[in-house]
């Protein structure tokens, strides 16, 4: 709001005038239509209009009594753009309608096909402009589906044409740090807390998901950096772009990762040594949003009153919370037993199996022979069999041993190749840079790599 142009608004406010003028012009019968259906501004405008309608609106009014007053409930015409903003159940034919505008006109308009279909559904509190020539026909419309992009019709001669416009974004990059405190216990509340929105908290689980346990390994004093694009349009925030670089300290250990473009286009990330971060298997088979982390797995087992030989981990969720297949591989069993409930087991090559255990319900599809992707839906929470409450009980096997799945090495995708370490290196070096100072470690940023 703040960035707002100031003269921009000056030429809002005198825009605003001209069209009150402009109203008085019409014939009585469209100028008790305007009146009977107000025609609301965008917040914007509207809001800044109230801060500086004091001197403007008594002019307006001492010239023409007869107009209602104009602030909430006249378009602005700026550039000799008209401006509506949509309201609810709104069609484009109410508005030109209140615009007094031909039904002619609107009918052209429809018959461009399909770069005028989103007309059709037009979103509330979105904007539609209008130019009006002398003689009171359409001459430009211009609907701006979202701050990124708009569609706008022009008439050339006696024709219609449309196009859709791309707005010029520009793109700056941000950080946020954050820590982990027993007020602020989990990733969601500690980013939250450091001003991250959930997208960029669920793209931060994302880059790390193969390292990082974050639904039960987040501990007190962890911290972390997370390097992103906002992306503006005049002046204003529209959404944010790709995290650049991250780093992740989790119980003592340093995680760090760059966003790596490579010369064919790819995208993902890496560490600072050209590691590739995607491994086989994602640590935490349920959504770590959905993990209540106040879940002791070393107590008594309710029914046999003692610590059982637990050889996998607990994910306490509700029943219903949608169970992932930690990595690619084949559905081997699908099948309810007394112990374990409804369970599925999955191989994943000659060497990795994963069980998943106490499911109200195998995902549609899932059975013996299918083959599923990491982070597929294969299931979903329950508390068949030995469980008093819904609970995913996860087990990781390598070579028919039970291993730790939150601790185990796993295996890596490809790294950044020999022959593209160089360009690797100089392109994400500045990114690397700038979040080793952010986070406060710069003398981990030119570390000697161990190879
Ligand atoms: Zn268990």
């Amino acid at each position: 709001m703040d960035k707002y142009p100031k003269n921009h608004l000056k030429a809002a406010v005198a825009a605003a005038f001209c069209f009150l003028i402009f109203i008085t012009a019409l014939p009585a019968k469209e100028n008790s239509d305007t009146s009977r259906i107000p025609v609301s501004l965008s917040i914007k405008p509207n809001e800044t209009l109230s801060e500086t309608s004091a001197e403007v609106q008594p002019a307006a009014v001492s010239k023409s009594p007869e107009v209602e007053p104009p602030a909430p409930t006249s378009p602005i015409v700026e550039d000799e753009w008209v401006r509506i903003t949509i309201r609810k159940g709104d069609s484009l034919a109410a508005i030109f309608n209140r615009a007094g505008l031909s039904p002619k006109d609107l009918y052209e308009i429809m018959s461009l096909g399909k770069d005028v279909k989103s007309l059709k559904k037009i979103l509330p509190s979105k904007e539609v402009k209008f130019k009006i020539d002398e003689t009171g026909a359409l001459a430009a419309l211009n609907y701006a589906e979202s701050p990124l992009r708009s569609l706008q019709i022009v008439k050339t001669g006696s024709l219609y044409k449309a196009q859709w416009l791309s707005a010029e974004t520009e793109t700056i990059i941000s950080y946020k740090t954050a820590s982990i405190t027993a007020e602020k216990p989990s990733l969601y509340h500690a980013g939250k807390a450091a001003g991250l929105s959930d997208n960029m908290i669920m793209q931060l689980s994302n880059v790390f998901q193969w390292d990082i346990s974050f639904a039960l390994d987040i501990r007190k004093d962890d911290t972390f950096t997370v390097l992103y694009e906002d992306i503006y349009v005049d002046g204003e925030k529209v959404k944010e772009g790709n995290i650049l670089a991250a780093q992740f300290n989790n119980m003592g250990k340093t995680f760090e990762a760059v966003r790596y473009t490579d010369a064919s286009g790819y995208s993902d990330y890496y560490a600072q040594d050209g590691a590739s971060l995607r491994k086989a298997f994602i640590r935490d088979p349920v959504h770590f949003s959905h993990v209540s982390s106040s879940f002791n797995m070393r107590r008594l087992h309710p029914i046999h009153k003692r610590v059982m030989p637990h050889r996998g981990i607990d994910y306490a969720a509700k029943k219903g919370t949608p169970v992932l297949a930690a990595g690619d591989g084949k559905v081997t069993i699908t099948r309810q037993n007394n112990a374990s409930g409804r369970f599925i087991v999955v191989q994943h090559g000659q060497q990795y199996t994963t069980k998943y255990l106490h499911l109200s319900a195998f995902a549609k599809g899932v059975r013996p022979g299918k083959t599923v992707k990491q982070g597929q839906t294969i299931g979903y929470v329950g508390a068949t069999g030995w469980a008093t409450a819904p609970h995913l009980h996860y087990e990781f096997l390598v070579n028919g041993v039970h291993r730790n799945p939150r601790t185990v090495t796993l295996p890596k995708a490809a790294p950044i190749s020999k022959s593209g370490y160089k360009r690797f290196k100089t392109v994400t070096q500045p990114t690397l840079a700038k979040l080793n100072s952010v986070a406060g470690n710069s003398n981990y940023a030119y570390a000697p790599s161990e190879d």
